[in-house]
C-alpha cells in the first residue's frame, strides 16, 4: 500500500529546525555549492562553542531537529562527540554529508545517537554525478551509503536537480531501492553561492521540465516504499501563501555567528539574528524580517527579487503564486 497522493507538508507549529553549519571547509568543490565564505566566514566552531550555541536554540517544550552541516561536517574531528552532546540536549540529529565520512564517523557514532545520516548525490551513476560533484565522488559516496546501511544507520539522500542532471532523475528511485535508502529529498537548485555566478546558466531548471519530471519520479520512489519530499514551488488555486519567516521556526546558523530565518537571504547581510558575546541577539536595521511581512501578489518576496523569471503573468495577473522555498510536498511509501 502506498499513499500515492502528493501531500503538502504544512509548517509545524511547536517544531523548530536548526541548520547548524559547524564549519565551511569542504574537500569538494561542487558546481552548485551555496557556501559563500565572504558571507559565512571560514572558521570551524569548537565543540565547546557548539554546545553553548545549542543551548541558545534548545527548547524542552518543542520538537527540535538539528541538521549538522558544513562545508563537509565530517571534516570536524569532534563530530561524533558533537552528535552525542546534541542528543543529550534533546535534539533529533541529522548529519548532511557529501559521502566522504571523514574521521571514521560510522565507527565513532551509532544509529542510536544519530537519527539520520543524509548523503548528497546528484546522479544515478558517475557519468552524471561526477561532472557536478567531482571526479570519483560517486563511487566513494555509494560505497559509504552501503556501509552505513549495513551498520544499521537510517539513511536519506539529497538530489539537487539542475539543468545538468534532471534527465537522469528518473533512474534514482531504482538505485535508492537497491541500496535500501529510506528517505529521498529532491531539491531544486537555488540562485545562491556558486550557482548564482555568471557562466553557470546551464544549472537552472526550466519550470515546464521540472513538472514533467519530478512528480512522476516522486511517485515511482513512493511506490518502492521510499518517503520522498520535494519543493512545492507553485501554489495552486485556493492555496494560501505563508512565509516560513512568519509562521515557522527555522534557524540557519553560520560559524561567523550569523543566524538567518530564510535560506534565500544567505548571500546577503540580512540575517535576523547574530550570536555575539555568547548571546542570540536580534539585529536592528534592514534585515530579512522586513521582507517577511510584505504582502505581494506573487507570493514569496525573495523569489520575486532573486528569480523573477520563475513568475508568469497572464493579462498582467500573476498565474501561480510562488510558494515559500521551505514548503514541501511529500509521498509516503509504506511497503518497506
Ligand atoms: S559537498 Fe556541499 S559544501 Fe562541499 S562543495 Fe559540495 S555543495 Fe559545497
Ligand atoms: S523563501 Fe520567501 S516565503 Fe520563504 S522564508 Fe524566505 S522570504 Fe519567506
Amino acid at each position: 500500500m502506498v499513499d500515492s497522493v502528493a501531500r503538502t507538508v504544512g509548517f509545524q507549529a511547536g517544531e523548530r529546525n536548526v541548520f547548524l553549519h559547524i564549519l565551511t571547509a569542504c574537500n569538494l568543490s561542487c558546481a552548485h555549492c551555496y557556501i559563500n565564505p565572504e558571507q559565512h566566514g571560514s572558521n570551524t566552531l569548537d565543540k565547546e562553542t557548539i554546545a553553548h550555541w545549542l543551548d541558545l536554540f534548545a527548547d524542552a517544550e518543542k520538537k527540535s531537529n538539528l541538521i549538522l552541516l558544513g562545508g563537509e561536517p565530517t571534516l570536524h574531528p569532534d563530530l561524533a562527540e558533537i552528535i552525542s552532546i546534541a542528543k543529550a540536549k534533546g535534539f533529533s540529529v541529522t548529519v548532511d554529508s557529501n559521502g566522504y565520512l571523514h574521521h571514521d564517523l560510522l565507527e565513532r557514532t551509532s544509529p542510536e545517537e544519530l537519527d539520520y545520516l543524509s548523503f548528497s548525490l546528484d546522479g544515478p551513476d558517475a557519468a552524471v554525478n561526477d561532472p557536478v560533484r567531482g571526479e570519483g565522488v560517486y563511487d566513494v559516496c555509494v560505497a559509504n551509503i552501503r556501509r552505513a546501511i549495513a551498520k544499521g544507520f537510517r539513511v536519506s539522500l539529497i538530489y539537487t536537480v539542475s539543468g545538468r542532471n534532471i534527465e537522469a532523475l528518473d533512474r534514482m528511485p531504482a538505485l535508492l531501492d537497491s541500496l535500501g535508502v529510506e528517505r529521498f529529498f529532491i531539491q531544486v537548485i537555488g540562485l545562491r553561492g556558486e550557482s548564482a555566478k555568471a557562466g553557470k546558466g546551464d544549472l537552472q531548471v526550466d519550470r515546464r521540465r521540472w513538472f514533467e519530471v519530478v512528480p512522476a519520479v516522486a511517485a515511482d520512489a513512493a511506490a518502492r516504499g521510499i518517503h520522498v519530499t520535494w519543493p512545492k514551488v507553485f501554489l495552486g488555486d485556493g492555496e494560501v501563501f505563508q512565509c516560513a519567516g512568519n509562521v515557522a521556526e527555522n534557524y540557519f546558523v553560520f560559524p561567523n555567528g550569523r543566524v538567518y530565518q530564510c535560506p534565500l537571504c544567505e548571500d546577503y547581510p540580512l540575517h535576523s539574528y547574530c550570536i555575539k558575546d555568547g548571546q542570540l541577539q536580534a539585529r536592528e536595521g534592514l534585515t530579512e524580517k522586513n521582507f517577511f511581512s510584505l504582502d505581494i501578489a506573487e507570493g514569496c518576496v525573495m523569489n520575486k527579487l532573486l528569480q523573477p523569471e520563475n513568475i508568469s503573468y497572464r493579462d498582467g495577473v500573476v498565474e501561480n503564486k510562488i510558494s515559500c522555498c521551505m514548503l514541501k510536498q511529500e509521498m509516503v511509501g509504506v511497503t518497506r
